[in-house]
């Protein structure tokens, strides 16, 4: 049986000209989706359900939970900060949901795959911090916002030796792609680091008791028909998704 995946979407809540306008919009890049399933997942676009019991029974329908990247940051009063910097917030919406998704699925031991904004929410969600902007806070970092396209690799990240990533991926250094301004910064307590930069920035996270709980700062869905690094990171996802 293949796993089903929920995907969780972005959403306009209709107060902007762009992306839907004045009507409430979700959208999606194809890519996580196209990812999914041609990695042997069937993909389901989540609603952003306002009411807790659906998404517990959303959570019991699921057979794994991809939480994707968004434009638009969390918003900083989720980990006790005020918004220092001039960015969009997401919707509230979406950042609640997605946040009782996360401690839906840990409760239920349902895997998690977790993306860009999606590694960061994970963290929030189990009282972790994050850095508001990577540029204004850690000034000597490198450049996480490449200004290439997504589909190339601009830095290197050093997985740590005896973290599940490594076991996926068979490799302690790896070339990524990075297209973020903000990382985290107090990694939650049930979370440990998986992978850094050349900077100490984190690039990825997971929890050790969980069957699969894995957050990654770069975009493996802009790599899997090229790169076999991001191949396996949806693959063991994916095999995780199918064992009950
Ligand atoms: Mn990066």
């Amino acid at each position: 049986m293949k796993p089903l995946i929920g995907v969780t979407p972005d959403f306009n809540p209709g107060n902007r000209e762009d992306m839907g306008g004045r009507e409430p919009t979700y959208f999606l890049r194809a890519r996580y989706l196209r990812a999914i399933e041609e990695l042997g997942g069937i993909p389901l676009i989540l609603p952003l359900a306002n009411e807790p019991s659906l998404r517990r029974d959303l959570i019991k329908k699921l057979d794994g939970l991809l939480l994707t990247g968004s434009g638009p940051d969390l918003p900083p009063k989720l980990y006790g900060e005020r918004q220092r910097y001039r960015y969009p917030v997401m919707s509230p919406r979406r950042s609640t949901f997605e946040i009782h998704m996360t401690h839906l699925a840990v409760e239920h031991d349902l895997p998690v795959l977790a993306i860009c904004g999606g590694m960061q929410t994970i963290n929030v969600a189990l009282g972790g911090t994050l850095y508001q902007d990577i540029p204004s806070q850690l000034p000597s970092s490198l450049p996480h916002r490449q200004t290439t396209r997504a589909t190339c690799l601009s830095h290197a990240v050093q997985v740590e030796p005896k973290s599940r990533l490594r076991r996926i991926l068979q490799e302690s250094r790896i070339r990524v792609n990075s297209s973020h301004h903000q990382s985290i910064k107090e990694v939650a307590p049930l979370l440990v680091v998986s992978a850094r930069a050349p900077d100490g920035v984190i690039e990825a996270v997971e929890s050790r008791p969980h069957r699969f709980l894995l957050g990654v700062q770069w975009h493996p869905e802009f790599l899997y028909d090229r790169n076999s690094m991001a191949r396996r990171i949806f693959s063991a996802f994916l095999r995780a998704s199918r064992k009950k």
